[in-house]
């Protein structure tokens, strides 16, 4: 299939084009480079075996994804380009709607204009907020706590909404990911927070290779089995993975506005976590118990039936994996950068 990739330098993003062109789409991204590195590109074009077909643009302006769309005349679209950050939400929560929302919304318009029946969207698990119960199934309420949340979960209403024109021909699989960690098992790709990481897993590997001090554990008296926050950390690999399998679904005219969760079903705690790296990397990695940070929640993860049904797809790869990888990635992160 002829498959367009919005944010394809990103760190889902990035892992996603090269498990399509590995199952052999033909794939071209559109990428601003505001939150990713040119370099990622040569990256790419270093584990595929072929150069990528790449517009630098932005996807809120209509005439640059028009001319890009009209060129490309893609088949389906993943869409990834989008602010990430939880708590940059908070600060400009205007930024936020312009780029995931307007950005969103644009790109719907113009795939109608070329005819362009089939998206992918990038959601996250941040759209149930508190979830009632763990594990997460799609049904749950859905409460975000803060703007980016909110901006994914607007972004999905808006797919639906094509989805549900009467006679519409748009076919959608909106993906919710819990927490995507690791890196490709080359140490080429992986994921680059700029400054000071807000996520925990990042926070570690830097810690570890004593770019920070120790590390901040947000709390230790929620409910949960160590008092830690408990997350569903995914391979990032095995959510690429589960992009291409969705592409396939929705190109055998299966699925018209699907939801699926890409977790593990399993939950791990921030000191498991951390004793899990510590193992990887063959030494304690200093930490810090500190207060709760404002709008966490205490545990979260999925409930992955639905989409290990319908797509044939679970995650395979463990957390000593997710450690030992995203460790590599680290380590000739700061090689590079020598
Ligand atoms: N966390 C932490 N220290 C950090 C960053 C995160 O203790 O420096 C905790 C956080 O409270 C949560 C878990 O690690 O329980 C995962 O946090 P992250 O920001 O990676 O993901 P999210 O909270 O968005 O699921």
């Amino acid at each position: 299939m002829r498959v367009l990739v919005t944010g394809g330098a990103g760190f889902v993003g990035s892992h996603t084009v090269v498990e399509l062109v590995a199952a052999g789409h033909d794939v071209h991204v559109v990428e601003n480079f505001c939150n990713s590195e040119r370099w990622i590109v040569e990256r790419i074009e270093r584990l595929t075996g072929q150069s990528l077909s790449l517009d630098e643009l932005d996807i809120r302006d209509r005439e640059a994804m028009r001319s890009s769309m009209h060129r490309f005349r893609p088949d389906a679209v993943i869409h990834f380009a989008a602010l990430k950050s939880v708590s940059e939400s908070t600060q400009q929560p205007a930024s936020y709607y312009d780029v995931n929302v307007t950005g969103t919304a644009t790109l719907l318009e113009v795939m109608r204009e070329v005819e362009c029946r089939q998206i992918v969207f990038s959601s996250s698990a941040t759209v149930y907020g508190q979830p009632e119960a763990c594990p997460v199934a799609e049904g749950a309420r859905v409460d975000p706590g803060n703007p980016y949340g909110r901006t994914k979960l607007v972004g999905e209403w808006m797919i639906r909404d094509c989805a549900s024109v009467p006679g519409a021909v748009l076919s959608a699989a909106i993906l919710r990911y819990f927490n995507p960690v690791g890196a490709h098992p080359s140490g080429l790709i992986g994921e680059l927070p700029r400054g000071v990481p807000n996520n925990l897993a990042p926070y570690i590997t830097q810690t570890a290779l004593g770019l920070r001090d120790h590390i901040r554990v947000f709390g230790d008296d929620y409910a949960t089995p160590d008092g830690t926050g408990v997350r569903d950390y995914i391979h990032v690999v095995d959510l690429a993975k589960a992009h291409v399998a969705a592409l396939t679904l929705l190109s055998a005219g299966e699925a018209r506005a699907l939801t699926l969760n890409l977790g593990t079903g399993r939950g791990y705690s921030v000191l498991e976590l951390i004793e899990t790296f510590s193992a990887v990397v063959g030494k304690p990695i200093p930490y810090v118990v500190q207060g709760r940070r404002a709008g966490d929640i205490g545990e979260c993860w999925a409930d992955p039936t639905l989409a290990n049904t319908v797509l044939g797809w679970q995650a395979e790869k463990t957390l000593e994996e997710i450690c030992a990888d995203a460790w590599r990635w680290q380590q000739a992160c700061v090689s590079a950068a020598e």
